[in-house]
C-alpha cells in the first residue's frame, strides 16, 4: 500500500476572472515533480452567485503545452476556443481540453445558470503533456455525466464515476496521452475504498465534501488534498461521513518543466517562443 506523503491544507483563495473563486490546491511551482503528471488543481468550493444577464468568467486567454480538465459539481460552464470547439457542461459533466500547440479560449458561467444564479462549485485540473505531444494539434472532449460510467461499491458503500483511467475494470471515456486516472467518488459514511494505482505512479485525492481517514490515522477534510508516495501500490480512503473525493493518479512525466502563466513547456526558449506565437496570432483568433 502507498503511504501518505502529505496532506496539503494551506491552499490560498484567489479569484480567476470574476467567475471562479478558487483555491490552488496543487501547483507545479509549489509541489514540483511530486504531482506529475499534473501541474495544477484549482478548486472552487460552493459559492453563491446572484442572478445576472452578464455571465461571469474569464475572458479569452491562451494555453500551450498541456490539457485543462474542468469538472462541474454545481452550476454550469460554457467554453469556446479558437480551434472551433465549444461546449456547455453542468453538474457531473467534464470538459477535457487539449491545448497542446495552443489555443485561445473563454470560460464563462453558462447563461442559463447565470440568469438563475445559485451555488457554483467546480474543479479545474491541468494535465501535463510529454514533450513529444506538446505541439500536437489542439483537441476538445465534452464528457457528459450520462457517458461517464458509474461503479457501485460493495456493501452500498457509494459510487465511483470513472472519468479517465480504469476503476475496477471499468474504463472512463476520456482519451489521454499518458496513463491518467480521474475518479469522482461519492462515499457513504464508513465506506472504505482501495484505488488500484501502480508502483511509481502519483496518487492524490481532493476532499470535495466530507471527511476521510487515510493512512493509519490521518484525517483530511473539505478542500484539503491527500498526496501519497509514488512508491508502493494502491491507495486507500475511508469515509468518516458522507464524502465526495476527487481521486487522481497518473504516470509521472519525468521531463523538465518550464512554466509561465498559461504556457507549460520544457525549456525557457520554448516559453519565449510561446509568448511570440501568442503575440503574433499563431495560437489562433477568436471573433
Ligand atoms: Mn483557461
Amino acid at each position: 500500500m502507498k503511504r501518505v506523503s502529505a496532506i496539503l491544507r494551506d491552499a490560498q483563495p484567489h479569484w480567476v476572472g470574476d467567475g471562479f473563486p478558487v483555491r490552488s490546491v496543487l501547483s507545479h511551482h509549489q509541489h514540483g515533480a511530486a504531482i506529475s503528471p499534473f501541474l495544477l488543481l484549482d478548486y472552487a468550493p460552493p459559492f453563491h452567485f446572484p442572478p445576472t444577464d452578464q455571465p461571469r468568467g474569464v475572458e479569452r486567454h491562451p494555453h500551450r503545452g498541456f490539457e485543462t480538465v474542468t469538472i462541474v459539481y454545481q452550476g454550469g460552464l460554457a467554453h469556446r476556443d479558437s480551434a472551433g470547439h465549444s461546449g456547455v457542461i453542468g453538474p457531473g459533466d467534464v470538459q477535457w481540453m487539449t491545448a497542446a500547440s495552443g489555443v485561445l479560449h473563454e470560460e464563462f458561467h453558462e447563461p442559463g445558470y447565470a440568469a438563475r444564479g445559485g451555488i457554483f462549485q467546480v474543479a479545474q485540473l491541468w494535465v501535463n503533456l510529454p514533450a513529444r505531444f506538446k505541439m500536437s494539434p489542439p483537441g476538445y472532449q465534452t464528457l457528459l455525466a450520462a457517458d461517464i460510467p458509474k461503479v457501485e461499491l460493495a456493501d452500498a458503500g457509494g459510487v465511483v464515476h470513472v472519468i479517465a483511467g480504469a476503476f475496477a475494470g471499468v474504463r472512463g471515456p476520456a482519451r489521454t496521452f499518458t496513463p491518467v486516472s480521474v475518479w469522482n467518488m461519492r462515499l457513504r459514511g464508513g465506506a472504505a475504498v482501495t484505488a488500484a494505482v501502480p508502483d511509481g505512479h502519483m496518487a492524490g485525492a481532493l476532499i470535495v465534501a466530507g471527511r476521510v481517514r487515510v493512512g493509519s490515522s490521518e484525517v483530511a477534510s473539505e478542500a484539503e488534498f491527500v498526496l501519497w508516495d509514488r512508491a508502493g501500490q494502491d491507495a486507500s480512503v475511508t469515509a468518516l461521513e458522507e464524502s465526495t473525493v476527487l481521486f487522481l493518479a497518473g504516470e509521472p512525466i519525468d521531463e523538465p518543466v518550464a512554466a509561465r502563466g498559461p504556457f507549460v513547456m520544457n525549456t525557457a526558449d520554448e516559453i519565449q517562443q510561446a509568448i511570440r506565437d501568442y503575440q503574433s496570432g499563431k495560437m489562433g483568433q477568436m471573433d
